[in-house]
């Protein structure tokens, strides 16, 4: 069922073979259901600040750290980029409101995902362009035992946020292997884009109100419409790729 997928990724990464060992997986819209609560919280602060965004255009930008955004913003509604200063305010504006939101859920059957990938012997690392440190503080809590300090990378560690690929080799070399030895988990088009810009086998979970297409055309090896069907495709997906 997935021979076509991975025959299209060979073509296209140019790699000979699979051999999967590792997964990297994004954190909001994957592990949590935390993307309503970042889309009404990017939505506020922007009409707070003079920037319009609507919770829709939220989901196109996720993935992005938080300076891009408003940078992106900045530009189209002020002609010009935002202060260093205006980004600290907005973007701690933007976290308050965030921790104030109930809290997100677990994404459900993400659990389910990382206890087959753990079983079938594969290293986990996150991969996020998230810096809120109440999310990060919260994967061990709800996730306990799947995620290391040293395997995680986040918006403090790279110099460009996806959409660059940047995150997804430094989740790579974290993890000590090869793009053609891992697998990306991805619900947003520019975490797609990274992690295809990345040489790896990016499957998209459409956990969000996007239209499935915007995630294929992006370049997604596989998407799928959520993490119950990630689970429920896992041995046959981990065969084709092993
Ligand atoms: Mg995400």
């Amino acid at each position: 069922m997935f021979d076509q997928a991975k025959r299209k990724y060979l073509t296209r990464s140019g790699f000979e073979a699979t051999r999967l060992k590792a997964v990297l997986f994004d954190m909001d819209g994957v592990l949590f259901d935390s993307m309503p609560n970042h889309a009404r919280s990017w939505a506020q602060v922007c009409t707070e600040f003079g920037l319009a965004m609507t919770p829709e255009e939220a989901y196109l930008h996720e993935g992005r750290t938080g300076a891009s955004t408003i940078n992106i913003l900045a530009r189209r509604q002020w002609g010009r980029d935002a202060t260093d200063e205006e980004i600290r305010r907005i973007y701690d504006e933007k976290c308050r409101l965030f921790n104030a939101c109930p809290e997100a859920p677990r994404m459900p059957h993400a659990a389910d995902v990382l206890a087959r990938a753990k079983a079938d012997g594969l290293t986990i690392v996150l991969v996020t362009g998230s810096g809120q440190h109440s999310l990060l503080d919260r994967l061990e809590h709800n996730y306990p035992g799947y995620f290391h300090r040293d395997l995680m990378v986040t918006s403090f560690d790279v110099r460009h946020g996806k959409p660059d690929p940047e995150p997804y080799l430094m989740g790579l070399q974290r993890a000590g292997v090869q793009p053609w030895e891992a697998l990306v988990v991805e619900n947003a088009p520019l975490g797609v884009r990274s992690g295809v810009a990345a040489g790896v086998f990016t499957v998209a979970v459409n956990t969000g109100p996007i239209p499935p297409k915007v995630l294929a055309d992006e370049g997604a090896d596989l998407v799928l419409p959520s993490m119950a069907a990630l689970d429920a495709a896992w041995d046959e997906l981990h065969a084709t790729l092993v």
